[in-house]
C-alpha cells in the first residue's frame, strides 16, 4: 500500500489529471434495487447506491449493470439523475442461486457488452465492479473498451474460510481461483479497511501500490440521533415494531446466516438467564432481517435454537425494515449486537452508532475500525456465549456506561461520511486514470520506436 487514500481532507477535482465522465459499476449477483437485510442483498448494495448518487452530484454519471431477476423490472431504471441500473439478462429471471451464477458470466458479460456497443466510443472512463463475480465481468470489459478497472472484493473467500461458523459450508476453490484472477488483473484494488487491504496483500498477493483503502460511510442526515429524544417517541417506535416497552432490547440487524452468527445472542441471553434470571427476564433479543445464503437452508434455525434453550420467551424476530424506517429502530433499542465470524466492514454498526446505540461486536474484521473500543461500544473477542452473555450484564444495567458510549457513539460515527468515500473513491478513479492513460502512452510510444527501427 504506497499510498492510502482515506479521502480525508481531499477536494472533489482537485487533481490536475482527468476525473471520469461516466463510469460502469457492475454489481452481477445483487441490485441496488433490492431490500437489503435479506437474500443476498446487504451492505453492498447500500453501498453502491449511496455512492453512485453522489458520484453523480459531483457530475459523475454512473450505470449500475446487473442482473434481471424479475420480469416486472423495465431494463433501465434512473435511480436517481445521472444513476442508471440497467438489467442485463442473463439465464432464468428467477430461481439461480448465487453459487449458480458463474455459470451465467458469460451471458451476463456479452450483456454488458451489448449495451455499450450501442454507446458512441470511449462511453465509460473507468469500471467499478463489487465482489469477485462482476470482476470476471469486469475484466473482460476493461480488455474491450480499454478503460480501466477498479474492483472492490467486499468479501473475500479466503478470509470467510479461515473464519467459518461451525456447520458453515467453506466458499467454492472456483471462487478463490476467480478473486486471485480480478486481483492480478485489476488496475486498482479498493479495501474497505487496513485490515483488508492486509488481506489482499498477505493472501492474494496485490500489488501493494495498487491498494487503496477507502472507508465506507453512514448517511448522517437519516442515521441521527434526536437529542433529548422523548421517552414517549421511544416507547411509540417500539410499539410499532412489536417490542416491549419496559425492559431491555438488545437488536442484531442483518441478513440471517451463519456467518452473522445471530445465534450467538440467542445463546448469550440464554447464559444470562443462568448467571442472572432476574436481568434475563427484561431482556429481549429483536432479530430484524431475513436468511440469507446458508441460513435459507434452515430459516427457522433460530426459532428452533431458542426454544430449545428456554429462551423463546426473550426472542423476537422482525422483518427487513427499510432504510427510512431502521433509525426509528436503531433509537428505540439499548443495544445493537454485531456478532459476526466476519466482517468486511459493517454497516449496521455504524448506522446504530449514528443514531446514538451503542454496539456490541465481535472483534473481527473491519468491525475493529466501524467500533472504537470502550469509546463508541464494546469489542468482544470470540463468540462464546458466556462471555456475550457478561457484557450484556455489564452493559444493561449501567445506564451512565450506556449514556457515555452513546455519546462517544455519535462522536465516532460521525467521521464516517459517503461524501467522505467518495472523495475517496475519485482520488482512487483520478489516479487510476492517469496511470492507465501513461501506460498505454509509453506502450504507443514504444511501438512506435520499435516501428522506425523497422
Ligand atoms: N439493512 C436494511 N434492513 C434490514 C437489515 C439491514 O436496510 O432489515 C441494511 C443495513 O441498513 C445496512 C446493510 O443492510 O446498510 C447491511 O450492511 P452490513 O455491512 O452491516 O452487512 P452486509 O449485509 O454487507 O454483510
Amino acid at each position: 500500500m504506497a499510498e492510502m487514500h482515506t479521502g480525508v481532507g481531499r477536494q472533489r477535482g482537485a487533481r490536475p489529471w482527468p476525473r471520469p465522465r461516466r463510469i460502469a459499476t457492475i454489481s452481477v449477483h445483487t441490485s441496488p434495487l433490492h431490500q437489503p437485510g435479506s437474500g443476498d442483498a446487504g451492505g453492498m448494495n447500500v453501498y453502491i447506491l449511496e455512492v453512485a448518487r453522489r458520484l453523480a452530484e459531483a457530475d459523475v454519471e454512473v450505470d449500475i449493470f446487473t442482473r434481471a431477476t424479475s420480469g416486472d423490472l423495465p431494463p433501465v431504471v434512473e435511480m436517481a439523475p445521472g444513476v442508471h441500473v440497467r438489467h442485463v439478462t442473463s439465464g432464468p429471471l428467477e430461481g439461480l442461486t448465487k453459487e449458480e451464477l458463474p455459470g451465467q458470466l458469460c451471458a451476463f458479460t456479452a450483456g454488458v457488452l451489448r449495451a455499450e456497443a450501442a454507446r458512441p466510443p470511449g462511453w465509460y472512463d473507468l469500471i467499478h465492479s463489487h465482489y469477485w463475480l462482476s470482476g470476471q465481468v469486469g475484466w473482460l470489459a476493461k480488455e474491450r473498451w480499454g478503460v480501466p478497472l477498479v474492483h472492490t472484493a467486499h468479501t473475500l473467500a479466503k478470509v470467510k474460510n479461515a473464519q467459518l461458523a461451525a456447520g458453515d459450508r467453506p466458499e467454492p476453490k472456483a471462487r478463490v481461483i476467480g478473486e486471485e484472477q480480478v486481483v492480478a488483473e485489476a488496475d486498482r484494488l479498493v479495501a474497505n479497511t487496513r485490515a483488508e487491504a492486509g488481506d489482499l496483500i498477505g493472501r492474494y498477493d496485490a500489488e501493494p501500490d495498487l491498494v487503496a483503502v477507502v472507508e465506507p460511510g453512514v448517511d448522517l442526515d437519516r442515521f441521527r440521533p434526536l437529542p433529548g429524544e422523548p421517552t414517549a417517541v421511544r416507547r411509540a417506535a417500539r410499539l410499532r415494531l412489536g417490542l416491549p416497552t419496559d425492559g431491555y432490547v438488545v437488536a442484531f440487524v442483518g441478513r440471517i446466516q451463519p456467518l452473522k452468527a445471530p445465534d450467538v445472542l440467542v445463546r448469550a441471553v440464554a447464559a444470562l438467564r443462568d448467571r442472572d434470571p432476574v436481568l434475563a427476564d427484561q431482556v429481549t433479543v429483536a432479530i430484524v432481517g431475513g436468511p440469507s445464503g446458508t441460513g435459507l437452508d434452515r430459516p427457522t434455525a433460530l426459532i428452533e435454537l431458542a426454544a430449545s434453550l428456554g429462551v423463546t420467551d426473550r426472542v423476537r424476530f422482525l422483518p427487513p425494515q427499510t432504510g427510512d424506517d431502521l433509525p426509528a429502530l436503531y433509537r428505540a433499542v439499548d443495544l445493537v449486537a454485531v456478532p459476526s465470524h466476519n466482517e468486511s466492514f459493517g454497516l449496521v454498526a455504524l448506522e446504530a452508532q449514528a443514531c446514538g446505540t451503542p454496539v456490541v461486536a465481535a472483534a473481527v474484521g473491519g468491525l475493529v475500525t466501524a467500533v472504537r473500543d470502550q469509546v463508541s461500544g464494546v469489542l468482544v473477542d470470540g463468540h462464546h456465549p458466556t462471555d456475550w452473555a457478561g457484557t450484556l450484564r455489564q452493559l444493561l444495567p449501567d445506564r451512565s456506561r450506556r449514556a457515555a458510549l452513546a455519546r462517544g457513539a455519535v462522536r465516532h460515527a460521525a467521521q464516517f461520511s459517503w461524501d467522505r468515500t467518495v472523495d475517496g473513491l475519485l482520488a482512487v478513479y483520478q489516479d487510476t486514470i492517469a496511470d492507465y492513460r501513461k501506460r498505454l502512452a509509453s506502450e504507443l510510444a514504444g511501438e512506435g520506436a520499435m516501428l522506425s527501427f523497422g
